[in-house]
């Protein structure tokens, strides 16, 4: 079947020393002839593939720009089609007139995410290869990019192949005896599938807690900085942004509402949100603010409390510690650089926070010792990205979630001593919802929104 030969820029559209702008489809290279010309006017058509051309762009007008082309015939390209990259002077101006030039001759514009939706449905990469793209896109991190760089070398899918090829087995053993009981015993079958289920429900329990990880990594740890009024947390914050964002003054109460910021710390990232101070107030406003801080706590990854220590820990922190057990805390002990510091008493509260550190928002004194224990609490010391496997995508997550309800209703099912034909109707169900991760038995309405998602021209 005949596709349309899609178009785009596929580099940003700012100013730039190169941009690209990529064809693919059946008449790439037919529709790029009409528009480059190069010395002895030999034609692309007539080039071998994976080539480079030195030429110019024309169009009605004359030339447009001095280009290299690259010829690459499929299917041994990204989209599996014939593709054709023009780098051409990064204006612009310049790519929209080459753009302009394809499209005139017969090239249609792509859709965000066609090239690498073209990938998928010619079968070059699986969905989650895909969501990998974009996520590579948009990481922001350095560990984000290598859990990005994982999941589209294949190691997700070929763990969830894996599984599904064990499910099809089983389904495929209960059939057959069923249809052919002469032949194919089921007896002892329950205890023997049970065995096997059980080892399935491992396996996808560990790649679903994974998630926690996942998102950490791909997200940052989400972290809320609580403290009295003036204890220093706005300063804390801008002394990780490393520049003045928030509003830092000398009236108590000063931060009414929260303010988010994200920073990246040695290849992960923090979402910093900054808080009302927290204490007791008759202000309707500030206790909104202090509300809304509590409630951010408690869905926080980590809070930052930060203490005055030239004030010392006053009952104040000590209710509000209480309130948030269970949380892991970092306590700063803030300002150390003042010499009215008051003596810290460790042992009052080791009861309610995980660490101590002794900092200064004014010198930096104990941001590296609280950037090395971030990754020590968040990432063992240092992500093993790239030994263990990680599940950064919500739409997988759920799709994790639905195999194991299924096949933990395939061991209530051997419980009971329900038939056989149970056990299969729930394993399809897990091979299904497996299926879901790598873009198999996918609806069309749900890839075109996973496409959608993605930028132009990739
Ligand atoms: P917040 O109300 O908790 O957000 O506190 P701010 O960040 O607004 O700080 C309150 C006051 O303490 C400001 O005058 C800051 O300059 C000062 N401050 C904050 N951190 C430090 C610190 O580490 N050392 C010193 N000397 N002053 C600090």
């Amino acid at each position: 079947m005949k596709t349309d030969t899609i178009a785009a820029i596929s580099t940003p559209l700012n100013s730039s020393g190169i941009g690209i702008v990529r064809m693919s489809g059946d008449e790439a290279v037919i529709i790029a002839d009409k528009v480059f010309r190069k010395k002895g006017n030999k034609k692309l058509s007539d080039a071998v593939s994976h080539t480079i051309h030195y030429g110019h762009i024309w169009d009605e007008t004359g030339m447009i720009d001095e280009v290299l082309v690259m010829l690459m015939r499929g299917p041994k390209t990204f989209t599996a089609e014939d593709t054709v990259e023009i780098n051409c002077h990064g204006g612009v101006y310049v790519m929209k007139r080459v753009l302009r030039a394809l499209l005139k001759n017969g090239a249609v514009m792509a859709t965000p995410g066609e090239f690498t939706k073209r990938a998928f449905l010619n079968g070059r990469i699986d969905l989650s290869q895909a969501e990998a793209v974009m996520d590579l896109i948009q990481s922001q991190n350095n560990y984000a990019m290598e859990a990005s760089l994982s999941q589209l070398g294949g190691e997700i899918s070929a763990i969830i192949r894996e599984l599904r090829e064990k499910i099809i087995f089983e389904i495929a053993y209960i059939e057959s005896a069923l249809d052919d009981p002469e032949h194919i015993s089921l007896e002892d079958y329950g205890d023997n599938l049970r065995e096997k289920v059980s080892g399935l429900l491992i396996t996808c329990e560990k790649l679903k807690s994974s998630f926690k990880n996942g998102r950490i990594i791909r997200e940052g740890i989400n972290t809320v900085i609580l403290g009295k009024p003036n204890a220093g947390k706005s300063s804390v914050m801008n002394r990780m942004l490393g520049e003045e964002r928030a509003i830092v003054t000398d009236i108590a109460g000063t931060t009414r509402d929260t303010l988010e910021e994200s920073v990246n710390l040695d290849g992960f990232t923090l979402n910093m949100i900054d808080t009302a101070g927290i204490h007791e107030t008759e202000d309707k406003v500030e206790k909104i603010g202090i509300e809304r801080a509590l409630s951010s706590a408690q869905k926080a990854d980590l809070i930052l409390y930060i203490i005055d220590s030239t004030e010392g820990v006053s009952e104040d922190d000590i209710n509000l510690l209480e309130k948030l057990q269970g949380k892991p805390i970092i306590l700063l002990w803030n300002k150390t650089d003042r010499s009215s510091e008051k003596e810290l008493n460790k042992n009052q509260l080791a009861d309610f926070v995980s660490e101590i550190i002794k900092f200064s928002a004014i010198t930096g004194e104990g941001l590296s010792e609280l950037i090395d224990l971030l990754k020590q609490m968040f990432y063992d010391g240092d992500i093993s990205v790239k030994h263990e496997l990680y599940i950064t995508n919500e739409r997988h997550y759920d799709a994790l979630v639905q195999t194991i309800d299924s096949l933990k209703l395939v061991i209530d099912s051997i419980d009971q001593g329900l038939p056989e034909d149970f056990y299969s109707i729930d394993m399809m169900n897990a091979y299904t919802s497996l299926g879901l991760i790598i873009g198999e038995s996918v609806e069309d309405d749900l890839v075109n929104e996973i496409f959608s998602k993605f930028c132009m021209g990739k």
